[in-house]
């Protein structure tokens, strides 16, 4: 790995230098024994050269005086002598060397005599000196030192010779036993000198063995420790390369090395590899530049930098680069140390979030540090208390802050959630202007590491207008939202209330109960709108009329109470009873109308009539129905005969829903006749109620009771779809085809689905419009207010005909009759009982007809009784009659029967029809 030696440079030479250094020892032990090797081969050469200059002068000293002995010549003499005293120098240097007693000018002295090169004397005299008893240098100096005493001898024989040549010389025997002396010397000294000679040798040659030996072991011994000590540093260097390498690769952060010149890749690690999705050596030789998104332009060495990493996938890794510079060798190298920063970014991003709906929510938020103190506040809290983060930082959290009754926050707030739960309730807060404001607040904790409440949060929002809106419900749910009185279950708790006082102060409590006579037909000949600013009227009426204590309410539409409390006798509310029938009956100004009304009213008290409030409700009631029936715009007081009345209605109800489950209704049909002819020209379906107890009841009975139940509108289109049923059993009975009439309720007229309801029932019976004739009370169009025009428009589209039904009882409008589809005018029961004596209801009957004539209304009158009325009708015009006078209401089969006399009547009922008198 290139970079790798390079990066390593430094230190690898400090690493080599031990070896460097052991190397230039190791030379240098060399070039040390190598000289010592040099120095012992002079010593030898030395001792080699004093060798043969000593056996040389031994010989010679032997040759000189044998010579001497036999020629007596001085000149041998002095060259014996001359050698002589060479080997007693030797002798000498020899002993006082080994002896260690001597001094260095002797030593040298003797040195030179013997022609020794100077180079080799240290080394002799240390050899000697040392050495002496070493292997060949011990054998050597034996065989010199036992020539010591036949050398001496040598010098006794030439001194003999000397004195007897000085004497005149020696015998011949002398001559010859001087000889023979000098001979058995020299024999003797030969082979010792020989010895001594090739001790020195061997010497030598052990010498020279042993320093090679020696040379060759400590050369090795140097080159295996620095191999040793060479192949440590190697494998020391090798370690840290691979520890280096392991470092760089298994780095969390990828590293790169760039050549700072080119902008070219060196070396990347394993994290770079595995980031970019690229193998390391496809990696080396790239761009730096090209491995991210954004430019590199403007970074600087040392700054952390973001940018995007690209991958091989296209995904880009959020990272931060730092770059330094760095030399290996000469070349310039920039490592970047990139580092993922993806976690980061998330956690900034939810971190930015969180801040963003922190600013942007409506709740308000404070967050404090552990000691409750403010840290920062959101936009939304600022809003809602006035305070601004800033000058609340440093501040309490519950500072502005107590409970509702004005209490401080109680420190079980906190331990509840340092205890580790969420704190809600309401607390009253304190704006920036000093007003306050009902808050709810919610508390909690953020923890550390070590589960500790770090910091608070709290999370608040003003509910004064929650809390105006629960009021408001509240009242709501109280009070009548029309006239603002009690409603019922109001006004029944505030009867509790009174008749727990009365029993405990032994009073009574008196309840009457107020229903506004005739109501119905303001409301239905008006309008909803007028009905209730009537009702306002009536409510004001009632409360002016109260004293403080007394309550009012209002507990149906035009039903109230009122509440009398704490009084001794019920008949002590007769006055106050008086009051309010005398007020009600007073003309009332609605808009425009003057509209005059007047009231039932009944009486029930505690503890006479009833100990619970819906007793004397009920028992109130009860007495205003008496009241009403038996004499309008009048009272009376609860008997408890009154009360099965009541009971009767009220089971009346409850059997009217199932009645149609049941299928207990059934319908008959009374004959409309043609005055002038007596001829059935149409019937009008009627229905009846088969009660399995009370046996058949009539609609004005339960027709009311249905239309408070609501349970009207299923009555009529039951009624719709069994008319049409039964016109269509005539047809295929063969009966001719007859006009039906049907009664339609307001209730159901009014309804969107109306129209669709006829078209429907007529289609399933396969039947023509023109078969049916709707009847419609006025009251019942007026209750349709604007949409009536479009519903007759769409009736008269359809082809279904329209009567206005009990013509006169209500407004009695004319733009009623014109309006399409109204083709029939029914005059009401009540004008034709007073004819013809009544001259009001002849006027007013004669009136309509002519009315109903002029817009081409056919008239029909009902409940013609008499052959009186009968004349005085056909007389006055009208076309049509109904009545008792022709025909009671039929069943089905009496209407066949009656249609076509000779098919037979099935059952055997009795047909009571009174033929039309002709006149
Ligand atoms: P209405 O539509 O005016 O019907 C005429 C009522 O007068 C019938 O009473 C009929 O029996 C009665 N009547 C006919 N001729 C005479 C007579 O000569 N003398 C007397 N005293 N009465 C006579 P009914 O059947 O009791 O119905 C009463 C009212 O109930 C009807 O008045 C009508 O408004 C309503 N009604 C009847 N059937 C239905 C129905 O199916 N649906 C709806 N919504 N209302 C119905
Ligand atoms: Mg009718
Ligand atoms: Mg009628």
């Amino acid at each position: 790995m290139h970079f790798t030696g390079n990066s390593l440079q430094k230190p690898l030479t400090r690493r080599l230098l031990p070896l460097a250094y052991a190397l230039a020892v190791a030379i240098a032990l060399i070039m040390a024994l190598t000289w010592g090797v040099l120095q012992v081969q002079v010593t030898l050469a030395g001792f080699l050269n004093s060798e043969s200059v000593w056996s040389k002068a031994q010989k010679q000293a032997v040759i000189d005086l044998d010579n001497y002995a036999l020629n007596g010549d001085i000149a041998d003499l002095a060259g014996f002598q001359d050698n002589y005293g060479l080997l007693e120098a030797d002798r000498w240097g020899r002993d006082a060397i080994i002896s260690g007693d001597f001094s260095k000018a002797s030593i040298t002295r003797v040195f030179e005599r013997g022609n020794i090169m100077p180079a080799a004397q240290p080394g002799m005299t240390f050899m000697l000196q040392h050495f002496s008893g070493t292997p060949h240098m011990r054998e050597a100096l034996a065989a010199w030192r036992s020539t010591d005493t036949s050398i001496a001898e040598l010098g006794t024989i030439a001194s003999e010779l000397r004195a007897a040549h000085r004497a005149g010389g020696p015998t011949e025997a002398e001559i010859k036993r001087q000889r023979d002396r000098i001979k058995a010397l020299n024999a003797y000294m030969a082979p010792r000198t020989e010895l001594f000679s090739i001790e020195i040798v061997k010497g030598a040659v052990w010498l020279g063995e042993l320093l090679f030996w020696g040379v060759l072991g400590a050369f090795l011994i140097a080159a295996l420790l620095w191999l040793r000590m060479a192949r440590r540093i190697l494998e020391s260097i090798r370690g840290t390369e691979e520890r280096y390498r392991l470092l760089f690769d298994s780095a969390a952060d990828a590293i790169v090395m760039v050549d700072e010149a080119s902008g070219r890749i060196l070396d990347v690690n394993r994290t770079a590899a595995a980031w970019t999705g690229r193998r390391a050596d496809e990696l080396v030789g790239d761009r730096f530049v090209h491995l991210f998104v954004q430019s590199m332009a403007g970074q600087q060495a040392g700054r952390a930098a973001t940018n995007a990493l690209l991958g091989a996938d296209g995904h880009a890794r959020p990272v931060e680069t730092q770059t330094s510079l760095a030399n290996w060798g000469n070349q310039p190298v920039r490592q970047a140390i990139i580092r993922d920063i993806s976690e980061r970014v998330a956690m900034e991003r939810e971190r930015r979030i969180a801040a963003e709906a922190l600013a942007n929510i409506a709740e308000g938020v404070i967050i404090a540090d552990a000691g409750r103190r403010v840290i920062s506040t959101n936009a939304a809290h600022t809003e809602l208390t006035g305070f601004t983060s800033q000058s609340l930082h440093g501040k309490r959290l519950d500072e502005s802050r107590c409970l509702p009754d004005g209490k401080p926050l109680p420190q079980s707030i906190w331990d509840s959630v340092t205890a580790g739960h969420n704190w809600m309730g309401e607390v009253l807060s304190t704006r920036s202007d000093g007003s306050s404001y009902p808050e709810h607040l919610s508390i909690s904790a953020i923890r550390d590491a070590e589960g500790q409440v770090a910091y608070y949060v709290a999370v608040l929002t003003d509910i004064h207008e929650a809390k105006a809106n629960q009021h408001r419900l509240e009242y709501m749910a109280r009070h009548d939202p029309l006239t603002g009185l009690a409603n019922r279950a109001e006004f029944e708790r505030y009867c509790a209330a009174a008749i727990t006082v009365a029993e405990r102060e032994r009073l009574a409590v008196v309840v009457l109960f107020i229903d506004l006579d005739a109501f119905k037909i303001v409301n239905d000949s008006y309008s909803h709108a007028i009905g209730d600013r009537l009702l306002m009227k009536v409510a004001e009426r009632i409360r002016r009329q109260l004293s403080e204590g007394d309550v009012a309410g209002r507990i149906g539409g035009d039903e109230f109470t009122v509440l009398i409390p704490r009084l001794i006798l019920r008949e002590d509310a007769r006055a106050i009873v008086s009051r309010l029938l005398g007020t009600l009956s007073e003309p009332l100004l609605v808009d425009d109308y003057e509209i005059v009304l007047s009231a039932s009213i009944g009486v029930a008290s505690y503890p006479l009539d009833g100990d619970n409030a819906a007793a004397l409700i009920a028992n109130a009631d009860a007495a205003m129905y008496a009241a009403k029936t038996e004499e309008r715009n009048a009272f009376r007081f609860y008997t408890p005969m009154m009360h099965a009345d009541t009971r009767r209605r009220l089971q009346l109800a409850t059997e009217l829903r199932q009645a149609l489950a049941r299928n207990e209704f059934h319908l008959v049909f009374q004959p409309s006749v043609e005055l002038r002819t007596g001829r059935i020209v149409a019937v009008e379906a009627l229905v009846r109620w088969q009660h399995p107890e009370r046996g058949e009841v009539l609609p004005a009975e339960f027709i009311p009771v249905a239309e408070g139940l609501g349970l009207i509108r299923r009555i009529d289109e039951w009624v719709m779809q069994a008319t049409c049923a039964q016109i269509q059993a005539w047809d295929l009975a063969g009966v001719p085809p007859i006009r039906v009439a049907v009664n339609i309720s307001a209730r159901w007229f009014g309804h969107p689905a109306f129209v669709d309801g006829v078209s429907r029932a007529l289609q399933s019976r396969h039947l023509a419009a023109n078969r049916l004739l709707l009847e419609i009370t006025e009251s019942a169009m007026l209750r349709l207010g604007d949409d009536i025009e479009r519903t007759m428009q769409t009736l008269h589209t359809l082809g279904i005909e329209v009567a206005i039904d009990d013509f006169g009882t209500g407004y009695s409008s004319m733009a009623y009759l014109k309006l399409p589809a109204v083709a029939y005018l029914k005059i009401d029961r009540s004008f034709v009982t007073g004819l013809p004596g009544d001259t009001n209801d002849a006027a007013i009957t004669e009136a309509m007809l002519a009315m109903a004539k002029s817009l081409g209304l056919t008239t029909i009158a009902e409940g013609i009784e008499t052959e009186a009325q009968h004349d005085f009708l056909l007389r006055s015009g009208c076309v049509e009659g109904q009545g008792y006078l022709y025909s009671y209401p039929l069943r089905p089969e009496e209407v066949q029967h009656l249609l076509c006399p000779n098919q037979p009547l099935v059952p055997a009922a009795r047909l009571k029809l009174v033929p039309p008198k002709r006149g």
